[in-house]
């Protein structure tokens, strides 16, 4: 542009104008002088200079008039009107033609006018107009116009840019409706938009308010802050962000959002501009979503305290507090997982109340309940606070401990749980007192198997409680192993039971002087379908664990009674039939009741009772049977006499009608004197007493002679007959075999197996 500039400055200067050769006149080289100076100026400013003059009739256009329009500088333009209008916008035709006779007259309205004209390269040029009449003819018409044209496309375009801006402007803060304020702060005086007006409810008020009136609109709870958070910024001279609630023109309340920044204007003046929108239901809608979160939140936390409390009910005890059997289970898998990871032991102790049942019986099941909580506090003060309680039935519990190795530390711990709770309990003024019986597992590495380490210190806990309770066990696979036989052996009892495996097996007994049969004792055997005929041994004592040692009794009773029937029909009345009755059995109520119905005609059945059974500790069902089996006319016979520790003197109270003596004081008696002596007093306290006498054990033809000799009523034993099925009998008693002294080597068809661990009847066989 300046380039070229400089080049029609160069073209003006060459060329000498028309308009300046009037003042040639004057001083030539001052003109001159005076001319081009006035070029330079003109070429400066970018006015295009026109000159028209009727009274010489010629027109001038300046080089920069002709580059306004694309014109080459040489051209000889001559400006015809009519053409000239061609050139003009459409829209300003008009205009224009009715401008120039007004700017020629002097209109100062039309001294200056703007309109648009075609360039040669077709694009339209804004051009400014500038012209007067500077000579007139002698009738007064104009005779010489003169002025200047200059290009304002330039401007017109930014005008239009800035119209276009402002107009965008304009249209966003109305569709946002965002309210525009500038603040004189010196002056304490600011100016408003009508939007803003149209927010403070205040439409129609003048624009230009007093700082006050903005602050009185404040609401009084939001004033003081905001105001001060003005004056804040103010200091440090930093634009801020606000948001308050004002009390509007109608009374309503709304929430303003504010943001201005300060400056000082074109004066100085210090300012603040800023923009203020409406955001009262923005912020309702914020406050209306805090509220809905609080109220989720808390009836989030209401569920999950209610998740909590039910969580806790299905893992904890009722009674004590303690986790219950679930938790134990998940606790399991967590620890023993911990175990695993860490190379760590995870033992379990199961622990068994002693002589808890007592206490619920005779104080009642609050005392019970009590005792339970009582011991569950203790538990938990026996322990590390890591180490997990449960309570998982009635009066067992499990501790789960972590430990590093399985080391005697879970010794000391059973001990202490065991002395702990030893301690007797007060309890509405009685003494309680139980004991713990406890069984221990421990296992570690990557093949911890937590529920069998349970079983285990069941397992332990079981043997615990077999080796005399108050104290605690390991667990051991021998332990294991024997626990799985017994467990068997259970199941394949009741099965037998169900079976109807069990028999009676009769052993004669006979008058020792006479060698005539005096009776015969029924002793169960159990006709295994794998094992074949099995002792007692075998499965008495397991038997008695299980509580079936009764019903066994009661089995053989009462098929001793009818095979006692069957054999009179072949001829062979035995004097009586001897059974042996279990402890069990002895105190079960409703013994009584059962015989009477079994009808059994007195003096034929005698009840072996053991010599354990001591009188001196019967309970009451004890001593009520015992007056029963007397109305019935069943007799008592004491067996295994001379074993027991019990004294005569409570025996005999029993008023049995013979005493057996224990097989292991006969065995011996060909040999010692001793025993011997032992025997004889023995049949002597029986005699004095007239209490009848039965030797077992009598294996030999000698031991018969001793024992006949020595006065004993009745003999039993293998030298003279050996147990045998009741089909077996009446041929026996018929061929009388027992006379000839051939029995000791001769055994029944059938005789029982012989126990195949180191029993008492093994032993002496
Ligand atoms: P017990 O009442 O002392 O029975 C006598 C045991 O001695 C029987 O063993 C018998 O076979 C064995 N015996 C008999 N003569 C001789 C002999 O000359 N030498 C030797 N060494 N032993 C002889 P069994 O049948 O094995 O019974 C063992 C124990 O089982 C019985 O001892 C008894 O206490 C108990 N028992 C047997 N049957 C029953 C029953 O039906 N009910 C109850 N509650 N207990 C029973
Ligand atoms: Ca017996
Ligand atoms: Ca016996």
């Amino acid at each position: 542009m300046k380039q070229q500039e400089k080049k029609s400055a160069s073209k003006a200067d060459s060329k000498p104008k028309a308009s300046a050769k009037r003042m040639q006149a004057r001083d030539p080289s001052d003109l001159a002088d005076r001319e081009s100076r006035w070029n330079y100026a003109l070429v400066g400013s970018g006015l295009g200079v026109w000159d028209h003059n009727d009274r010489t009739g010629t027109k001038y256009y300046s080089d920069t008039w002709k580059e306004i329009r694309g014109m080459p500088v040489d051209e000889d333009y001559q400006g015809n009107y009519e053409e000239w209008l061609t050139l003009l916008h459409p829209d300003d035709r008009d205009y224009v033609i009715e401008a120039i006779p007004k700017q020629i007259a002097g209109d100062p309205d039309y001294h200056v006018f703007e309109y648009r004209e075609r360039h040669r390269q077709g694009h339209w040029v804004w051009i400014e107009c500038r012209g007067a009449c500077v000579e007139w003819d002698e009738s007064g018409a104009p005779a010489r116009i003169v002025g200047t044209d200059t290009d304002i496309t330039a401007r017109k375009r930014s005008e239009e840019m800035l119209e276009q801006l402002s107009r965008r402007l304009d249209l966003a803060l109305e569709i946002t409706r965002i309210g525009v304020f500038e603040a004189d702060l010196e002056a304490g005086m600011v100016e408003w938009d009508d939007r803003l007006l149209t927010m403070y409810g205040v439409e129609g008020t003048p624009r230009i308010k007093r700082a006050e009136e903005w602050e009185q609109a404040l609401h009084p709870d939001d004033r003081e802050c905001t105001l001060n958070s003005l004056s804040e910024s103010l200091e440090k001279d930093r634009g801020l962000l606000q948001e308050f609630r004002i009390i509007r023109g109608d009374g309503a309340e709304r929430v303003i959002r504010s943001r201005s920044a300060f400056f000082l204007d074109a004066e100085g003046k210090r300012k603040l501009v800023g923009a203020s929108w409406d955001v009262t239901e923005e912020v309702n809608l914020r406050n209306d979503l805090q509220k809905a979160k609080e109220l989720a939140e808390a009836r989030n936390q209401e569920l999950e305290a209610a998740r909590a409390s039910i969580e806790h009910l299905a893992l904890h005890d009722y009674l004590t507090g303690l986790p219950n059997r679930r938790y134990l289970d998940r606790m399991l898998d967590e620890r023993a997982a911990t175990c695993r990871e860490n190379g760590l032991t995870l033992a379990v102790l199961h622990i068994d109340l002693d002589r808890f049942k007592q206490i619920n019986d005779t104080l009642g099941h609050r005392a019970g309940d009590a005792m339970l909580k009582h011991a569950a506090k203790l538990l938990k003060g026996c322990v590390r606070s890591t180490d997990f309680v449960a309570r998982i039935g009635g009066d067992e519990f499990v501790v789960l401990c972590t430990i590093d190795s399985a080391s005697k530390k879970l010794s000391n711990i059973a001990v202490r749980i065991i002395r702990e709770l030893n301690k007797p309990v007060r309890y509405e003024g009685h003494d309680c007192r139980f004991g713990a019986s406890i069984g221990i597992a421990a296992d570690g590495g990557p093949e911890l198997d937590p529920r069998q380490l349970l079983l285990n210190a069941d397992i332990a806990l079981y043997r615990a409680k077999a080796s005399g309770r108050n104290r605690h066990e390991f667990f051991s696979k021998d332990a294991r192993r024997n626990i799985i036989a017994v467990k068997r052996l259970s199941d394949e009892i009741l099965l037998g039971l169900e079976r109807d495996e069990f028999i009676p097996y009769y052993q004669l007994q006979f008058d020792a002087r006479t060698l005539e049969v005096a009776g015969v004792e029924t002793l169960a055997r159990w006709r295994h379908p794998e094992h074949g005929l099995l002792a007692p041994d075998h499965f008495l004592t397991i038997a008695e664990d299980l509580d079936a040692v009764s019903t066994i009794d009661a089995l053989i009773l009462e098929k001793a009674l009818a095979d006692r029937a069957g054999w009179a029909e072949e001829g062979f009345v035995t004097p009586k039939i001897s059974v042996n009755v279990s402890s069990r059995r002895l105190a079960d109520p409703g013994l009584a009741k059962k015989l009477r119905a079994q009808k059994i005609e007195p003096g034929v059945v005698s009840f072996e009772l053991l010599e354990s059974i001591s009188l001196d500790d019967c309970d009451d069902a004890v001593l009520a049977n015992l007056r029963q089996f007397r109305k019935l006319g069943i007799d008592i016979e004491i067996d295994d006499f001379g074993t027991g520790r019990a004294s005569i003197v409570s025996l005999l109270k029993l008023s049995p009608r013979r005493l057996k003596i224990d097989r292991e004081l006969i065995r011996m008696l060909p040999q010692s004197a001793e025993q011997r002596k032992l025997v004889r007093s023995i049949i002597d306290i029986g005699r004095s007493l007239n209490i009848g006498v039965t030797a077992e054990g009598v294996e030999t033809m000698d031991h018969v002679r001793i024992l006949r000799d020595l006065g004993c009523d009745t003999l039993q034993g293998y030298a003279l007959a050996r147990p045998m099925p009741a089909s077996q009998v009446p041929a026996f008693v018929r061929e009388e075999h027992w006379r000839q002294g051939e029995t000791a080597s001769r055994r029944p068809k059938g005789a029982a197996r012989q126990p195949l661990n180191g029993s008492r009847a093994n032993k002496s066989a």
